[in-house]
Parts: structure tokens; C-alpha cells; sequence
């Protein structure tokens, strides 16, 4: 899968995939010709499950996103786009409540049109988000590992919507491995992340929060979100 992380590169008209995945056929139909005729190549579908087999054979500039789909909630969607690139997300409601509620949510939608808005109307929103370069990347969002997601920014914790009271230690572990979630920490470089490179002491601290923290965030029945690595220390299990 191509992704776009050049991240200085501003895409030219011509050059810009977008995807349009909206399940009313009048409004694809009429957002599908404004951008095609302001010169954006479009793959429109109508489902989530579209969406993703599209974007795991190309990756778009930019993404607008219905949220009411008939296979699910387009917000997932959006969360897992965040995560896998940095294309933009336009998201359309056609509720001007749920808009005002989700604009309070940081989950990486970079711009939101409430139905009914003119094509012209879309057409000038995506050219504003293409010419904004994105540089923040990944940088402060939340990031999402299934059930499980992490806000750095509100320090919150939730495993399948619900809220896990961490402490400050077991936070910052779970945030350490989860910046770099493929990368294995040695104990010591935990130890020196969350407990400070002037802490001294046995490195067998690191497994009781480790245990503790497993406790609050993993599921029964299912596998843990940290991964023991025998001999080297842990990281996020994906
Ligand atoms: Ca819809």
C-alpha cells in the first residue's frame, strides 16, 4: 500500500486522488461530477467495506467521508485512516447537531460539511485542505489499536468505548510503547522513559507495572495488548 508521507509536498490538481465514500446516490452522484470536472481523479463507493478494499489497493490524497453508511459508522473509518496515512478527511452529516458534537472530537477529520452543501461549496473545501501542507503527521492523535486507544493529549485511555483509570506510570509506559508500536523496549530504556534517567533501582518494576497495566486494558478472552519479548523486554502486541 502506497501511502503519502512526503509530507512538504502539496498535490497538484491533477495529480490528487479522492475517494468519496457516500451511500446516497444523488449526493455521490453530484459530488462525484463537481470534483471530477475541478479536475481530481474520484473513486466513489457507497460502503465501508468499499472503502478500506479501495484504500488497501491505493491510498487517496483525501478522503470524504459520509457518515452514516450502511455497513457501519464512517467514523471508524476515519480513526483508521488516521492511523494507516495522512490523507485528509472531509466528513459530511447530514446532521448539523452530530457536526457540532464531533468538532469536539479529535479524530483526525480535518474539515466537516453538514448536508446540503453546494458542489461548489466542497469543491472550495478541498482545495483549502490541499493547499494546507501537512506537517503534524500522526503527531498528537489519538491513536487507535482496535478496541484500545490512547490520547496523548487528554492522557485518556479507552478500551472498547469505555474509560481505563491508568496511573501515571502505567500511562506513560502504555504511551512509550505506543509511539513506536513496533519497536521492542529493553527495560532499561523504559525505565529511563517513564521513570527518568535518575531513577535507580531494579528493573523488575518494570514487569509489576506491566502486569498491573495488562490487568486494566486487556480484554478476557483475548490477547494482550503488550507483547512480551523473551529476554529483550516489551511492546505493543499488533
Ligand atoms: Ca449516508
Amino acid at each position: 500500500m502506497e501511502i503519502a508521507t512526503d509530507c512538504g509536498r502539496i498535490p497538484t490538481v491533477t495529480d490528487t486522488d479522492v475517494l468519496l465514500v457516500e451511500d446516497a446516490p444523488e449526493f455521490a452522484q453530484l459530488a462525484t461530477n463537481v470534483l471530477t470536472d475541478a479536475g481530481y481523479r474520484v473513486r466513489t463507493v457507497s460502503t465501508l467495506a468499499d472503502a478500506l478494499a479501495s484504500m488497501s489497493s491505493a491510498m487517496p490524497d483525501l478522503v470524504v467521508l459520509d457518515l452514516g453508511l450502511p455497513d457501519g459508522d464512517g467514523l471508524d473509518l476515519c480513526r483508521s485512516i488516521r492511523e494507516h496515512s495522512n490523507a485528509y478527511v472531509i466528513v459530511v452529516s447530514g446532521r448539523s447537531g452530530e457536526v457540532d458534537k464531533l468538532k469536539g472530537f479529535r479524530l483526525g477529520a480535518d474539515d466537516f460539511l453538514v448536508k446540503p452543501f453546494s458542489g461548489r461549496e466542497l469543491v472550495a473545501r478541498v482545495e483549502a485542505l490541499l493547499r494546507r501542507p501537512r506537517t503534524d503527521s500522526a503527531e498528537g492523535l489519538p491513536r487507535v489499536f482496535g478496541d484500545l486507544v490512547l490520547d496523548p493529549h487528554s492522557r485518556e485511555v479507552t478500551v472498547q468505548g469505555v474509560k481505563v483509570d491508568l496511573t501515571r506510570i502505567e500511562f506513560d509506559l502504555l504511551e512509550t510503547m505506543s509511539a513506536n508500536p513496533k519497536l521492542v523496549f529493553t527495560r532499561q530504556q523504559l525505565l529511563d522513559k517513564v521513570w527518568g534517567p535518575n531513577w535507580f533501582g531494579d528493573d523488575h518494576v518494570v514487569d509489576v507495572h506491566m502486569a498491573n497495566l495488562r490487568k486494566k486494558v486487556d480484554v478476557a478472552d483475548q490477547k494482550s495488548w503488550v507483547r512480551t519479548v523473551r529476554g529483550v523486554g516489551y511492546s505493543m502486541a499488533l
